[in-house]
């Protein structure tokens, strides 16, 4: 088992409410960004003078601006049904995680300065003015909320704490209270390209190493094609896809995918990534420029379609957002969906009977999937209703022998985070994280000791780096998680001919 400076939670035998531990988790929060990282973006380099009346006019610009917002801060009747719906209170025990308290960490500040009651008669409305210590608590407090929206699903009103969390992180990184892990990340996307900041000579690299591995592994050529003008598939995917374990397994079976399919296809050194950090601190501004770099791509590129990788969050943006965000995209073919996800086309030609298997190249493998939280919760599939969770399962089952869901109420729409989204897969955030991942690990541990599951597949970047950095605390092995296009990658037949040299190409 990991070693860590704090407690790691007991696996519980029932998902008992924990009992409550007041500011266990209070701290000054994750590292806060500096000029550096916050000026690129359009923020101020640090806190300005008057932060209190600016964020407040921030709050009402955001207030006007979406309405479901004031509607979040209006209609909350305290009814707790939300309460012990986060994981992270249910890692933590601290009374703030709960969904509603850290609603009402905004809702205070809003009673106070938005409402009548809350200007006259502030302590019968429970209304508080923004002082120092409401924006400590809403640094830290907002940054322990993954906005995985789980809670929404059972609050009646289906009030979005993830939407609020954003909101306030809108709001401080307006008057230069950013935090630095995911603005220096978007600093890196705008400079270079990518999360990573892997410029392009290095990402062609990355690429024609992994040809070479496909041929040493199949004795087949199959091609990883960087900034290829006029391939019909642009494929965008999470930067981690370029290097870590099992990531890169997964981008293997993509090209396998198309190569198999005998489509032309390309990544592009200018939008070499899928993730959209810009969600995660509620930028508009920013979720748009990111955006915007891969409708340049495309049309740069002269593609006919997009496809995106495996990535939670950047699914959700593309499925959800990119149309109003970089559209319209009526310069792409219409016969395809646009976006369209990596299981989507895989399940596609799966289902035209157009891909080899040898299943019992899995078989060494008992696997559950994890639905990721922007997956299942923010986005859909294949234009079918529930998409999202039946077509990566049938990915799966079409690929591997063993295959066993983790128990109904922590999956498909109730499924439990993984503990990092959100913008907290960060070094500076790991007690957070490993308690935020209890729920998934438990019941990880159940089919595990029911059906003898080996391995967990996921389809999201966030989720697979998370998994393997939180699994050894609870006494599993970093190796548990697998890509679901890596097993893919294990099962296809290559039944096409290699591809050309790149000198024998010209
Ligand atoms: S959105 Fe997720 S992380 Fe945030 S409060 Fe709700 S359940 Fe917790
Ligand atoms: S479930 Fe909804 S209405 Fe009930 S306390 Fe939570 S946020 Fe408020």
């Amino acid at each position: 088992m990991a070693a860590a400076k704090f407690e790691v939670p007991k696996f519980r035998e029932y998902p008992i409410i924990p009992n409550l531990q007041p500011d266990i988790m209070d701290s000054d929060g994750p590292f806060v960004a500096k000029s550096e990282h916050q000026t690129p973006l359009g923020f101020p380099g640090e806190l300005v003078e008057n932060w209190q009346e600016k964020a407040i006019a921030k709050m009402g610009d955001l207030l006007n601006k979406y309405r479901g917002l004031r509607l979040y801060m209006d209609i909350c009747v305290k009814c707790g049904s939300c309460t012990d719906k986060c994981h992270y209170l249910q890692g933590t025990a601290d009374p703030k995680n709960m969904p509603v308290a850290r609603q009402d960490l905004m809702r205070q500040v809003y009673r106070r300065y938005f409402t009548v009651a809350g200007k006259f008669f502030p302590w019968l409305v429970g209304a508080k003015d923004l002082t120092e210590d409401v924006l400590h608590d809403w640094y830290n407090y907002y940054h322990q909320c993954s906005q995985c929206r789980r809670c929404s699903v059972f609050c009646p009103y289906g009030i979005d704490t993830a939407e609020i969390s954003m909101a306030a992180r809108e709001i401080m990184d307006s008057v230069g209270k950013g935090q630095k892990y995911c603005n220096e990340i978007i600093g890196k996307v705008f400079k270079v390209g990518n999360n990573l900041g892997l410029p392009g000579p290095a990402l062609a690299d990355t690429l024609e190493s992994l040809e070479e591995d496909i041929e040493t592994d199949t004795g087949v050529r199959v091609r990883l094609p960087l900034d290829v003008e006029g391939a019909d598939i642009l494929l965008v995917t999470p930067s981690a896809d370029f290097f870590a374990e099992p990531h890169i397994n997964g981008l293997i079976g993509y090209a396998k995918v198309f190569h198999e399919a005998g489509v032309s296809w390309t990544i592009s050194s200018y939008a070499s990534e899928g993730a959209n950090f810009g969600m995660f601190i509620g930028s508009y501004e920013n979720m748009r420029k990111i955006s915007l770099r891969i409708r340049e791509a495309a049309i740069r590129l002269k593609v006919k379609r997009i496809v995106i990788g495996e990535c939670g969050h950047a699914w959700r943006v593309a499925y959800s957002f990119l149309n109003t965000l970089a559209g319209p995209f009526d310069f792409l073919d219409p016969n395809y969906p646009v976006p369209q996800h990596i299981c989507e086309f895989t399940y596609d030609l799966i289902q035209q009977d157009k891909l080899t298997f040898d299943k019992s190249k899995n078989d060494h493998r008992v696997l559950t999937f994890h639905d990721s939280c922007n997956v299942a919760r923010g986005a859909g599939m294949g234009g079918i209703p529930g998409g999202q969770f039946m077509i990566p399962r049938e990915v799966i089952k079409a690929v591997c022998n063993h295959y066993y869901d983790m128990p109904p109420e922590t999956i498909h729409d109730q499924t439990f985070c993984c503990g990092g989204g959100g913008g907290l897969l960060t070094d500076d955030l790991m007690e957070i994280r490993v308690k935020g991942a209890l729920p998934r690990m438990e019941a990880l541990k159940l089919v595990e000791e029911d059906y003898g599951v080996t391995h967990l597949a996921a389809i999201c970047a966030i989720c697979k780096s998370q998994f393997t950095k939180v699994l050894p605390y609870y006494g599993f092995k970093m190796d548990k998680v697998v890509s679901v296009h890596q097993l893919v990658s294990d099962a296809i037949i290559l039944t096409r001919p290699g591809a050309p040299k790149l000198d024998e190409d010209e």
